[in-house]
């Protein structure tokens, strides 16, 4: 379901929230005036159903928008057919319980290239993405999976690559990390080359992809392999105003997750500048 704005929010729970659970998390997302936060699977889906239920309710109550970002453990590349099958049900467990919470996206890190060439690591998560929505299809659970852009050379999710799937697969849409992008070649930093790559989702996608867009953004560190680690926003070269500049002029709508270290200063940095 595309959303009718541009929200701006953390990944987990904001740093200031005083208990540790999601529901403190959302409830403190409100309290500072964010708009959405984004459910940390990474280290394994641990929430029960009711749990979930729980989650959904209070974001209802707070209007807080909510997606959910599947554990790191995943390749959809693995040669090992153990990996992959745990892989497979980490991504739909994540997607099952997220949608129980009113997540609507499920993002995912999809896989390494290792030994595989490119091609055939497209293949491999495309074959897999396809068999994944249509379960979900099958289960009516609505949400959408959204492979994300990495950034580390070693990983598979280049810009093109993930809007090929996104174009491919219906229910797969983009996960575009700006921050990643950036630190893959070290390029991507400019009002030019953003507008470049919002033209290339608008494209592939249409406009009905650009209103209902997932984004994560953070400072970031990196070197000729890659993303080394994230920053805050200051301490990086992170172009993070013009990237705001390029969203406003293609009048983007959706969700903007802060992952920086102090993630709801940056979260409020960025919606401060879109909404000045
Ligand atoms: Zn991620």
């Amino acid at each position: 379901m595309a959303s009718k704005k541009l929200l701006f929010g953390t990944a987990g729970i904001p740093e200031s929230t005083k208990g540790k659970n999601s529901i403190s998390g959302i409830e403190r997302i409100h309290e500072l005036g964010l708009d959405c936060m984004e459910l940390e699977f990474v280290q394994g889906i641990r929430m029960s159903e009711k749990g979930a239920r729980n989650v959904m309710e209070v974001g209802n109550k707070q209007k807080i928008g909510l997606s959910a970002h599947a554990p790191y453990y995943i390749n959809l590349n693995s040669p090992e057919e153990e990996k992959f099958k745990a892989s497979m049900e980490r991504i739909y467990q994540a997607a099952r319980i997220g949608s129980l919470c009113g997540a609507e996206s499920i993002v995912l890190h999809a896989a390494f290239y290792q030994k595989n060439s490119k091609q055939g690591t497209y293949d491999m998560v495309s074959k897999a993405l396809q068999k994944l929505t249509e379960q979900l299809l099958d289960e009516e659970i609505s949400a959408v999976l959204r492979p994300e852009t990495m950034g580390k050379r070693t990983q598979f999710g280049t810009l093109e690559e993930v809007l090929s799937l996104s174009s491919e697969i219906e229910r797969v849409l983009p996960c575009l990390d700006f921050s990643h992008m950036h630190a893959r070649d070290g390029k991507e930093n400019s009002y030019s080359e953003f507008i470049t790559i919002l033209s290339k989702v608008e494209e592939i996608l249409g406009k009905e992809g650009l209103l209902n867009m997932h984004m994560h953004i953070s400072g970031i560190e990196y070197n000729s392999n890659g993303e080394k680690k994230h920053l805050t926003l200051k301490e990086s070269d992170f172009n993070y105003s013009e990237l705001l500049a390029a969203l406003k002029e293609f009048k983007i709508k959706g969700m903007i997750i802060c992952e920086s270290p102090n993630l709801e200063e940056d979260g409020l940095l960025l919606k401060n500048i879109y909404y000045k």
